[in-house]
């Protein structure tokens, strides 16, 4: 895993590449990484926040924290690409304060959704409280009012998500014109949700003298162009390959018809215990699913974009603090959601989009904890499970219903009743279609 460590310096449009600085810097980091008890000592942070995150009960820095801060810390440009959940927050939130206490200049964090939003702010109050930092959350869905009052205190991070943002600043409520740190978060996200134009009007608010850090899962093209475009030589972190999945969630898929994804689904339920989070492909699916599970006696709220911002914060906090074991929720919720111990995270649908598949799963296993992700998937998607199978390098464990393993994907079987009546048969793989088996799933 250390291995897969890239740190990178970006040679963009003009960028200049000191390489003895570069390589002792390499030399430094390798250093660091062989050093098991590294804490969150010597990464340029002030003795007042050491002791801050010391009470926040975090002891050693994760890999993009261990990577990201030093650069941060010493006022450079980075792209870090990190998985979800691999403490990408503190990762920023630490230099944006102290950047915004040293340069007396603003911060402002952009976040795709309003759940990461919410989530970013807490872990920022938690922190900028200490130096007497106000922030300020600038999310849609509510209203204007209580935020532009909290505008009017001249918050020192502004917190949110474009839409609202360009809201606020287009009504004058708020001028970016004394920024010095700019986080851009999940920043692949924000393309795909189509926020594109609204990035570069806001980079066009912002001072040219600034620092700015970007986060993404993945590194497509589109983030390539923004960094070469807006970013001062960025040094390019990457914590693992973009697009793979934490290592220790143990990931299964079922093959099902979808008929039969609801009794798949109870038998999941008896079995596991803990906290689980559902992803419907759809805000119907979700409500519908939800309500069923409702009806199966379990206790269980949903997130999706047909619900009232307040409904859906209360969604969150009642399933982080137990209230509700289950949660169904559409992609709103893929990279939204943080809730300790989250035992189990079930596909009932596979993502629409592929890059989908490791933020959702990536809502358990967290933190280098383990965790546990089972996909449901129609028998006419298993183009979309070799996709998924390429994005993260991996051949999966496929599963009947009936929880029994199959070889391939080609050459799975697709219900139980079939796969009950086949098994009896000598031990034959059974052959739903009628036809021949084929050949071995290769990717
Ligand atoms: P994030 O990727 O920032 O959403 O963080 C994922 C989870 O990791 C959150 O629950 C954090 O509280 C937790 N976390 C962040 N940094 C650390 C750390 N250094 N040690 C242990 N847990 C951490």
């Amino acid at each position: 895993m250390r291995s897969s460590i890239l740190i990178i310096k970006f040679l963009f449009l003009g960028g200049r590449l000191d390489i003895i600085g570069f390589l002792s810097y390499i030399v430094c980091l390798m250093f660091k990484e062989d050093n098991n008890n590294q804490t969150f000592e010597g990464l340029g942070i002030n003795p007042a926040m050491l002791t801050r995150i010391t009470k926040m009960g975090f002891v050693k820095p994760t890999p993009i924290q261990l990577k990201a801060i030093p650069v941060a810390t010493a006022g450079e440009d980075l792209v870090g690409i990190a998985q979800t959940g691999s403490g990408k927050t503190l990762a920023f939130s630490v230099p944006t304060i102290q950047a915004v206490v040293l340069k007396k200049k603003k911060g402002l964090i952009l976040l795709p959704t309003r759940e990461l939003a919410v989530q970013v702010q807490e872990t920022l109050n938690s922190i900028a409280g200490a130096y007497g930092l106000r922030t300020v959350l600038l999310i849609g869905g509510t209203s204007m009012g209580p935020q532009i009052r909290n505008l009017k205190k001249d918050p020192h991070i502004v917190v949110a998500t474009p839409g609202r943002l360009i809201d606020h600043v287009d009504q004058k409520n708020l001028s970016l014109s004394n920024v010095g740190v700019l986080v851009l978060d999940e920043a692949d996200r924000m393309l795909d949700m189509g926020f594109a134009p609204q990035l570069k009007k806001i980079l066009t608010f912002v001072p040219e003298d600034r620092q700015t850090m970007l986060f993404s899962a993945t590194m497509p093209d589109r983030i390539v162009d923004i960094a070469h475009q807006y970013m001062r030589e960025p040094l390019r972190i990457e914590v693992s390959r973009p697009g793979t999945t934490v290592d220790k969630i143990d990931q299964e898929i079922f093959i099902v018809p979808r008929e039969e994804k609801m009794d798949l689904l109870s038998k999941l339920l008896k079995e596991y215990k803990g906290s689980v989070l559902i992803f419907s492909r759809t805000k119907h699916g979700a409500k519908r699913i939800a309500h069923k599970i409702r009806e199966m006696g379990y206790t269980a709220d949903e997130l999706h974009s047909n619900r009232s911002q307040p409904q859906r914060q209360k969604a969150l906090r009642g399933f982080s603090n137990g209230l509700f074991r289950i949660m169904v929720a559409t992609d709103i919720a893929a990279r939204g959601i943080d809730v300790d111990h989250l035992e189990l995270v079930i596909n009932f649908d596979l993502p629409t989009q592929t890059e989908d598949y490791t933020h959702r799963i990536g809502r358990t296993g967290r933190a280098g904890r383990s965790g546990k992700a089972i996909s449901f998937a129609v028998p006419e998607q298993k183009g979309d499970i070799a996709q998924i199978q390429k994005l993260i390098s991996m051949i999966l464990k496929v599963k009947s219903p009936c929880g029994k393993e199959l070889d391939s994907i080609k050459n799975s079987a697709v219900n139980c009743k079939s796969f009950t009546v086949q098994k009896s048969n000598k031990g034959r793989r059974p052959n739903v279609s009628g036809k021949k088996s084929r050949s071995r799933y290769r990717r």
